[in-house]
């Protein structure tokens, strides 16, 4: 069976059975991790579909390797390769110091318009995990990739553009609330309805699919109310004018509860969920950071705005266990574009110890494989790596919380997961 592409076609991902997929190694320990979760992947997909499916793996240069190989820390090479393989795979990248790019991830998402930065966040058992009941944690956080303050529209201060967008507001805005005009910096955060209706449309769209009870809208809308405030408001219009007969929303529940009562209010909102339909309500973020601590039962899907997501991954991945198990995805679900990666970065004290944990880079191929439509091999893994996990033969990050453990390499961490698959 020769190897082909995966395509899109009419809004849906066509995948061969033998598909070509980019890999990017990465920087400092992603050799190590990237070398231990291939052989994961290819051992799962062979137990779930024999010699019927096979991955064409083709490595594409970014970061340190690309730049001692091409002189270049992102070749257009891999730009192209990204976008005409549609799904692909990376480790973590360094950040090149100086040179005048922001972030090789950031230029990815940018490139591909990524808009959807996807990370589900669960415990798996005997994880340590800072927190009393981790296992309550189960969500799905769309953070918006795009826009916010994360645009990068910012001005430092005694700048001549600083000082020409200061005379701006002040004397064309009527701004006076700059409270140390002459010594600030100053930054734009554009969100928009466009930008704010494909996020939820995606978060909605994989809450239904994966018969999710709810999608909570995080914003500071009470603060940025045109900004952080438009999103809720533009999420809730979406919900109710897209998904209307699917849905019910806490405008809804406010607005019956205003024509009529909050007991009425209550029982349509019973009425909604016996009737299995999505909730999707909204909370503001700095309650949503208390909440996960103290009711995470209560959050599924999670839709929000860039700056808010970032925070919210963290603090997430903390409680269910730290960062070296936390996956991730940037998604674009019209053109199909996908890049999986590993949420952590690339540890360079520990580069080429073979002691990290490669689970977040599993676990982004978990996802990746759950988005190619291949759920077998998915289950397969997460089964193999819930079991390594649980029998306690860990690497060092776990081995150090966890008691009676046997410490494991990398390498040998992934031949427990085949072992366990
Ligand atoms: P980091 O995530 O690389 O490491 C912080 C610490 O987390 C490490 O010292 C280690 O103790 C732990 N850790 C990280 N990955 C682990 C794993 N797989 N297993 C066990 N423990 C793990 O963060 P940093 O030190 O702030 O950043 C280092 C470099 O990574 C920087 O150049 C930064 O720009 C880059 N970075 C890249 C990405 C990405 O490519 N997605 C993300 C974040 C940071």
């Amino acid at each position: 069976m020769p190897a082909e592409k995966i395509s899109m076609n009419n809004g849906l991902l066509q995948v061969p059975t033998h598909p070509i997929i980019p890999f990017i190694i990465g920087d400092g320990i992603g050799p190590d991790i990237w070398q231990a979760s291939v052989r994961v992947f290819d051992a799962a997909v062979e137990k779930a579909y024999g010699s019927e499916r096979k991955i064409e793996w083709k490595e594409v240069l970014a970061g340190e390797k690309a730049f001692q190989e091409t002189g270049e820390w992102l070749p257009a090479a891999t730009l192209d390769a990204l976008k005409e393989y549609l799904v692909s795979i990376k480790g973590p990248l360094s950040t090149p110091v100086g040179g005048g790019m922001r972030s090789l991830n950031v230029a990815m998402r940018q490139e591909l318009d990524l808009y959807a930065c996807v990370r589900p966040v669960r415990w798996f058992n005997k994880v340590p995990s800072p927190v009393k009941h981790p296992e309550k944690v189960d969500m799905v956080i769309f953070r918006e990739n795009t826009e916010d303050i994360y645009a990068g529209i910012e001005y430092m201060t005694g700048t001549p553009e600083c000082e020409k967008l200061l005379n701006f507001l002040q004397n064309e805005m009527g701004v006076k609330k700059i409270r140390f005009p002459q010594t600030s910096s100053l930054g734009i955060k554009p969100v928009s309805i466009e930008g704010t209706e494909r996020l939820v449309r995606a978060a909605i769209l994989y809450a239904l699919e994966h018969k999710r009870p709810s999608v909570t809208l995080v914003h500071k809308g009470n603060i940025m109310k045109f900004t952080e405030g438009g999103f809720k408001n533009w999420g809730y219009a979406l919900a109710v004018r897209e998904f209307g007969d699917k849905v019910y929303t806490w405008e809804q529940w406010e607005q019956t509860k205003k024509e009529q009562n909050e007991e009425a209010a209550n029982k349509a909102l019973k009425v909604a969920i016996a009737e299995g339909k999505l909730l999707i309500k909204d909370v503001i973020a700095d309650n949503f950071l208390q909440q996960i601590l103290l009711a995470p039962q209560d959050y599924s899907v999670v839709a929000t705005l860039n700056l808010n997501g970032d925070y919210i991954s963290d603090a997430l991945a903390a409680a269910v266990g730290g960062i070296g198990i936390a996956p991730g995805a940037n998604i674009n679900y019209l053109t199909g574009h996908a890049v999986f990666e590993a949420t952590h970065g690339t540890a360079p004290r520990f580069a080429n110890t073979n002691t990290m944990n490669p689970s977040s880079v599993i676990l982004s191929g978990v996802m990746m494989l759950e988005y190619m439509g291949w759920k077998e091999a998915a289950e397969i893994i997460v089964h193999g790596l819930s079991t390594a996990i649980a029998r306690k033969r860990v690497t060092i990050d776990f081995y150090n919380l966890m008691d009676d453990a046997t410490l494991v390499k990398t390498s040998e961490f992934a031949d427990e997961v085949i072992k366990q698959m």
